[in-house]
């Protein structure tokens, strides 16, 4: 177990409690295998919660984005911000419709961001970003020029308080319902990736790293 000081009051899960995980290790593994987020805020009185990609890098959420994003532009001014990660694992039938749940594993990450304004800090950030979605790729893409990184901003999220939620296994079903004559169990699902598909004025061959792609195991 990692000494880190979670749960706090604001991250200790309330429903299902058996399936809360609040050690580092099995956290960053759910973090490394997804790079697809959900960044929650309030402006305004009105919240906002906004898809997008992140990177980590030991300790630290990177999202990046338009400057001129609503969400960057709030972002940086060191509102609280809550970060959702949910890898989605299977529909889980049960007999009854009241037990019919989902495998997945998610977390959860409170805290307030703030923008990378070094610029060796930015440059780092966004190959996490792009190294985390997809290693190998920055080194073999054109790096990004003076006018691109003053169109972009980074962000730096602490994962410091946090938890996860993991939900594996069979329906469970009321003991009655047992012999309710319905299929039940588990459909797996999983995020998989397809054949690439050459854009059309590419000439060079498919490298390694694109061929042998997956999430799995990252
Ligand atoms: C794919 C998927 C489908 C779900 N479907 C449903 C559904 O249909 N109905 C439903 O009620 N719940 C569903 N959940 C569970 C839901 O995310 C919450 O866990 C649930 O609402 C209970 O929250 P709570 O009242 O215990 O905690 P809250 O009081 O809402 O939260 C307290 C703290 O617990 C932690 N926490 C709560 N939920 C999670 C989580 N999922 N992952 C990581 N940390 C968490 C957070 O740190 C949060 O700040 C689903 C979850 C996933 C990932």
């Amino acid at each position: 177990m990692s000494s880190n000081p979670n749960p706090t009051p604001r991250t200790r899960v309330v429903r299902e409690p058996q399936r809360a995980v609040y050690d580092r290790d099995a956290v960053n593994q759910i973090l490394d295998e997804a790079f697809l987020c959900h960044v929650g805020f309030v402006v305004d009185g009105q919240p906002y919660v906004i898809p997008t990609s992140y990177g980590r890098a030991g300790n630290v959420l990177y999202i990046h984005g338009s400057a001129a994003s609503r969400m960057l532009r709030n972002l940086d001014q060191g509102i609280p911000v809550c970060v959702t990660v949910t890898l989605l694992d299977g529909l889980v039938l049960a007999r009854s419709v009241f037990n019919h749940s989902m495998n997945y594993r998610s977390v959860v990450i409170l805290g307030t961001a703030t923008l990378v304004d070094d610029p060796q800090e930015k440059i780092t950030a966004l190959r996490v970003l792009s190294e985390h979605i997809l290693p190998h790729r920055w080194d073999d893409s054109r790096q990004p020029n003076e006018k691109e990184l003053k169109a972009t901003s980074v962000l730096r999220i602490p994962i410091e308080e946090f938890s996860a939620k993991v939900r594996v296994g069979p329906p469970i079903d009321d003991e009655p319902d047992y012999t309710y004559p319905t299929w039940a169990g588990v459909i797996p699902l999983e995020m998989r990736s397809g054949a690439p598909n050459r854009d059309e004025r590419c000439s060079r061959e498919l490298p390694e790293y694109l061929r042998d792609y997956s999430r799995k195991g990252k």
